[in-house]
């Protein structure tokens, strides 16, 4: 088996910061039995912090793995307001988005921050989902692969070869996110496969195993033609992620 045989389709669903630890039991009621039939694939949901234990507890046995969606690099420490890669193990809390746009922008969220969170993850044994992706500027003047280039390569540095496939990459345009404005199948397959070939150029091997997915507008209407692409191993869903009817649409339309 090699090549996108090799890669598990994953369907991640970022909250944000929605859902009471009510609502999102209310949710998971709602979503288990409308996936229950689909096999080959794996869905993530990424509650707000508060919710994750309740999560955690409520999809054991189930497809689902729960993540969530930012941590601190360091075990622990006088970091008022952080959480620490050990404390979402002992959840049981499968992995975490890392770097997502919303952080970097709002949150000053850096790539020398992710250079240790990544290590700090994986070395916890909790699978990050690093966030990677341009502006519409940076799109516009033909600046999207410089972008990508430096965040990939500069979010990975500290990551040692062997367990590079383990890192699942987002690429979620930033013109994309909330704005309704989705990539086109074309732009989408072009920036994975790109993303693809930077990891190569660490390791042919696991660049054949890494999970590519792609975020920024995904809905139940156009997620069938993304999910079909060759480089593109699943979606990372914000807005559309929060209905277990639309989610569940969604998890039916990957290959
Ligand atoms: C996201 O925030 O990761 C995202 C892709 O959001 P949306 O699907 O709402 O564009």
């Amino acid at each position: 088996m090699s090549g996108a045989d090799a890669r598990r389709p994953l369907i991640a669903g970022n909250w944000k910061m929605y859902k009471t630890v009510a609502e999102a039991e209310s949710f998971v009621q709602s979503l288990l039995p409308r996936i229950a039939g689909r096999a080959g694939i794996d869905v993530g949901i990424c509650p707000p912090f508060p919710a994750l234990a309740a999560i955690v507890d409520s999809t054991r046995g189930s497809s689902v793995g729960v993540y969530a969606q930012n941590m601190h690099q360091e075990p622990e420490g006088a970091f008022t307001g952080e959480v620490s890669a050990p404390m979402l193990a002992e959840l049981g809390v499968q992995g975490t988005i890392l770097g997502h746009s919303e952080r970097r922008e709002q949150f000053g969220e850096s790539d020398r921050a992710l250079q240790l969170k990544l290590p700090a993850a994986l070395q916890a044994g909790l699978e990050p989902i690093l966030c990677v992706g341009e502006t519409e500027e940076e799109r516009e003047r033909g600046d999207t692969e410089r972008k990508l280039r430096h965040q990939v390569q500069e979010d990975l540095t500290r990551v040692e070869d062997a367990r590079l496939s383990e890192v699942v990459i987002a690429y979620e345009p930033i013109w994309a996110i909330g704005s309704g404005k989705v990539a086109t199948a074309e732009q989408a397959q072009e920036a994975i496969a790109f993303i693809r070939a930077l990891v190569a150029d660490r390791s042919r091997v696991a660049a054949e195993r890494t999970r590519i997915l792609y975020g920024g507008s995904v809905k139940a209407e156009n997620a069938q033609e993304l999910l079909a692409l060759p480089d593109v191993d699943g979606a990372l869903v914000g807005g559309a992620s929060l209905d277990a009817d639309t989610f569940a649409a969604i998890v039916a339309a990957a290959p």
